[in-house]
């Protein structure tokens, strides 16, 4: 197995089949006959399971002189968009329009630059709509011969159906709790307790495992986020505490919205060889302010996504306490996601009974729901909150509505 799969973690089954498609790519490039390669790629898989660095790197290996090396300039830039032959797209908005999926097709005529393949991976695409879709579709059938379509998605049931059966399917699974940690020791030099830790907390989830692992202010918002789900006293607590978890979120989502931000300002600067705090004047003036303007509708969509993301992380989290308190009350002998919050968990769960924590882990999956389908998230996080305090009291007053 090359080098590069190595960022993969747990997914054996998937590595094998992209890498034999990698080794058959280069026999189709020479004529022969490579029945492990297509043009056209779903890979699904749950959050944080891998998905977008199976596609990336799958692009990077098509590429590489070397099937994927994973140590030259090409395995290095082509898995984050550095790469001329390698399209990483992600829908600026909530879903992937026309206009977006025209420029893909234009994209995807042109022959590669300076590499085997022209390789389009599109993220999340669950969010095409029928429309966008339409447009894709001859491409997608019968592409020019050196594209590659990568899509991208949670699972295949999110797809449209023309999607699924225009594709070659390959599906992750959730990494192991064991994986996971053995990625954050070995790959993150973390500590074996703390990895233990960030591994289980995480849920499957690598992303959300690595900042666990590395970044105090993750697992201190976590914490406090779980800690104000069990003290909930009265309706202002409850105010108080969906206040917290949406502040919370919102600046760990800032930052590292600032962060892309600042890095895409600098290569609109530079595609336009603009230095920084210098004026545009005259004739390009027009084209850089359409750029600009193009950019800043794309970064402000994008961190009010990313906002939205984190507030689900910590509804996961929340799914993870109480699916706990329900393991206590049931007197199973599963381990607990919340090891470390033990004490806390069975105070809490000794005061209620499964019938109310199955209550507040349903109130929990219908604010995530309802923050999916645009409802501010502070708004549904109040509304939980008070299910939370009282658990049979909201489902009253759902049933009635
Ligand atoms: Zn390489």
């Amino acid at each position: 197995m090359q080098p590069i799969w190595n960022a993969l973690v747990g997914q054996t089954d998937v590595v094998e089949k992209l890498s034999r498609a990698v080794n058959d790519a280069e026999k189709i490039r020479v004529g022969e006959s490579g029945p492990a390669m297509t043009h056209a790629w779903l890979i699904t898989g749950p959050p944080g399971s891998g998905r977008s660095t199976a596609a990336t790197t799958f692009a990077a290996a098509l590429i590489c002189p070397l099937n994927g090396c994973g140590t030259c300039q090409i395995c290095r830039m082509a898995p984050v968009g550095g790469h001329a032959d390698v399209e990483i797209i992600t829908p600026s908005g909530l879903s992937y329009g026309v206009d977006e999926a025209r420029e893909l097709v234009r994209l995807s005529s042109l022959a590669p630059i300076d590499s085997p393949w022209r390789v389009i991976v599109m993220e999340d695409a669950d969010r095409l709509t029928d429309q966008a879709f339409d447009s894709l579709l001859k491409s997608l059938e019968e592409p020019t011969p050196h594209t590659v379509w990568i899509l991208c998605a949670p699972s295949v049931e999110d797809v449209l159906p023309t999607i699924v059966s225009r594709t070659r399917h390959v599906s992750l699974r959730t990494p192991t709790t064991k994986d996971v940690t053995e990625l954050l020791i070995d790959t993150y030099k973390v500590d074996p307790a703390m990895a233990a830790f960030a591994a289980r907390a995480s849920q499957g989830h690598i992303g959300r495992a690595r900042g666990l692992a590395t970044e105090e202010a993750s697992r201190t918002r976590r914490q406090s986020d779980l800690r104000a789900a069990i003290s909930l006293r009265d309706i202002p607590s409850c105010i108080y505490a969906a206040r917290d978890m949406v502040t919370d979120a919102t600046t760990a989502a800032n930052t590292r919205a600032d962060e892309l931000d600042s890095k895409e300002d600098a290569l609109l600067r530079a595609a336009f060889g603009i230095e920084e705090g210098s004026r545009v004047t005259g004739s390009s003036k027009r084209s850089v302010d359409s750029a600009k303007k193009q950019l800043v509708t794309h970064q402000k969509t994008r961190r009010k996504r990313m906002i939205r993301d984190e507030v689900d992380r910590s509804l996961v989290d929340l799914l993870g306490l109480f699916r706990d308190i329900l393991i206590v009350q049931l007197d199973s002998n599963l381990e607990l996601i919340n090891q470390e919050m033990r004490p806390a968990i069975e105070s809490f769960a000794a005061r209620g009974n499964p019938a109310d924590t199955t209550r507040t882990l349903e109130a929990i999956e219908r604010a995530r729901a309802s923050i999916k389908a645009n409802t501010p998230p502070q708004l549904a996080l109040e509304a939980l909150m008070v299910s939370i305090k009282d658990p049979r009291l909201a489902s009253v007053h759902t049933n009635m509505q």
